[in-house]
């Protein structure tokens, strides 16, 4: 019979050292797992949270002021998340096995090596505070870190503790159902700046998932930097999603297009790592055009809510201190005055060469808002563009012309972004195969890797060779009979096959 573990209030150091301790010795027992039966486990967390759905849907809404279809949806999502890692794990080939087979009528001998990918460890995710499902306790750190063979410490984020308790008691039902080790998954109650230090930097903790404020990311990171062994921190901070409307675009209708990007801009109170910060485009008729649209729509726009305090506070500040800037412009703003802890969606304007004076207009303001830089010429588009940091996204909203005649600028964004859209909003990040939710710092702390989709499993991972095994030693990814079925690269050519001797 399991015993039964209860989110813990963390307040000293020794808390984090008993934490770890149980995630250690909880990791001897996980890794060793088969991956059928991780696979198990991950569907039975999403079962029990579907279970509990009513109630979790009802809780977060409570604690995050997002609407209850929204919330929804992410549930969905989320489940569904852990449903595509476990058929993942449960293909295998996700462990990208090579075999060079050995040679000894060679001289020298060649000896056989073999690689795969092998889970790192206990794993801390801090969960983020605008998804407190698909971004917290079950979400897509804890889902990839879990299918990787990897356990999971997760700081719970203050603004929506009961909705992370709630998830965390769904994955302690999951536990004992399948029998997993009890400390596979731990949730933590703490103050973020006190428990963060404890918890990154404890000589047990081997990787960090963390998605919010760029002062936040920052912080970890420099807590790793403190360890005798320095470890990854995959922080997602910020990023202000550069849109480019390129002139032959602006040159049709742009009702819908003013409607789309309304909509992205405003969607969850613009609460979206990947919301549309600053539409950029050449002055002229057809932009002013497309900008008044744009207004009109944004005029139409309810306040929302924010998700909690202290982001209240940053969009209302943020803003403040945009608006008192000379050359800021203010386009359009939602016309009905806020209520209590709600934010009313804004658009401002300003002329290209004042933006790249004054660094501080690139920096997130993170809610329902969006500037639009007029560019007086494709020079200054160009220049824009290169000023500005690392982005999740950038967007190219051009026709056939446009990507003709400004191949130059599109490529300048192929290298600022993890993903490059072309005539879509940025907003609405697919859980894929191919995602990249990722992108060059500040967007991320490693641009090599992204945080949705299955390969975000990469980050939990490392590369173990093993040089002239016996058969019977080698996991069973690695044995000569393949009996998984896996694909592998086997002396330089993919093959599900076995090797025959
Ligand atoms: P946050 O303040 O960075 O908090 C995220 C998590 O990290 C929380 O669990 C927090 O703990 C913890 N934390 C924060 N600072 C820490 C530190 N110095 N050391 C250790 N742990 C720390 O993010 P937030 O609450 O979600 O929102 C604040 C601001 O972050 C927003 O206004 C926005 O500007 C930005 N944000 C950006 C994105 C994005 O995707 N780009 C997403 C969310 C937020 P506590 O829970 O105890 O506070």
């Amino acid at each position: 019979m399991h015993e039964k573990i209860n989110a813990e209030k963390v307040v000293t150091g020794n808390d984090v050292d008993a934490i770890m301790q149980n995630a250690a010795d909880a990791f001897e027992k996980y890794k060793k797992v088969i991956p059928a039966r991780r696979a198990c486990f991950l569907e039975k967390i999403a079962g029990e949270m579907e279970k509990l759905r009513p109630q979790l849907v009802t809780t977060a809404n409570e604690e995050s002021n997002l609407p209850l279809a929204r919330l929804n949806g992410e549930l969905t999502r989320t489940t569904n998340q852990l449903k595509l890692f476990a058929t993942m794990i449960t293909e295998g080939s996700w462990v990208e096995a090579s075999i060079d087979s050995g040679n000894i009528n060679v001289t020298p001998a060649k000896p056989d090596i073999r690689k795969m990918l092998v889970p790192v460890g206990p794993v801390v995710v801090f969960g983020a505070s605008n998804f407190p499902f698909a971004f917290s306790t079950a979400g897509g750190d804890t889902a990839s870190a879990l299918a990787s063979g990897s356990v999971v410490v997760i700081k719970a984020h203050s603004a929506h503790v009961k909705t992370s308790e709630l998830v965390f008691n769904a994955i302690q039902n999951a536990i004992e159902l399948v029998n997993m080790p009890t400390y596979t998954v731990q949730h933590v109650v703490a103050d973020g700046n006190k428990i963060g230090e404890a918890l990154v930097t404890h000589p047990y903790t081997t990787g960090v998932g963390f998605t919010g404020s760029f002062s936040g990311g920052k912080a970890l990171v420099q807590y790793s930097n403190q360890r005798d062994i320095p470890i990854p921190v995959f922080a997602e901070m910020s990023s202000i999603n550069p849109v480019v409307f390129y002139p032959d675009m602006l040159s049709g209708s742009t009702a819908e297009l003013a409607s789309t990007y309304a909509l992205s801009i405003t969607v969850g109170a613009g609460q979206f790592c990947t919301n549309p910060g600053i539409l950029i485009g050449i002055k002229s008729d057809a932009f002013d055009k497309f900008l008044n649209a744009l207004a009109k729509e944004i005029g139409k726009v309810l306040p929302q809510k924010m998700l909690h305090a202290g982001i209240y506070d940053n969009y209302s500040n943020g803003l403040a201190k945009m608006l008192q800037k000379q050359d800021v412009g203010l386009l359009s703003q939602s016309s009905v005055a806020p209520a209590e802890m709600e934010v009313a969606a804004t658009i401002t304007t300003i002329p290209a060469n004042k933006f790249l004076n004054d660094k501080h207009f690139a920096e997130e303001i993170f809610g329902p808002y969006s500037m639009a830089v007029l560019c007086s010429d494709k020079e200054e588009l160009i220049n824009v563009l290169k000023s500005l940091k690392g982005q999740l996204t950038t967007t190219i909203m051009g026709t056939d012309r446009d990507i003709t005649e400004y191949a130059d600028v599109i490529e300048i964004q192929h290298s600022m972004a993890g993903r490059i859209i072309l005539n879509n909003a940025p907003t609405g990040v697919e859980v894929c195969a191919s995602m990249v939710h990722g992108g060059p710092y500040p967007a991320t702390t490693d641009a090599r890797f992204t945080s949705v989709g299955t390969t975000a499993i990469k980050r939990w991972v490392r590369p173990v060779c093993f040089q002239n095994f016996k058969d019977a030693m080698l996991p069973n990814e690695l044995k000569n009979n393949n009996q998984l079925a896996i694909l592998r690269l086997v002396n330089n050519n993919y093959t599900r096959d076995g090797l025959h001797f």
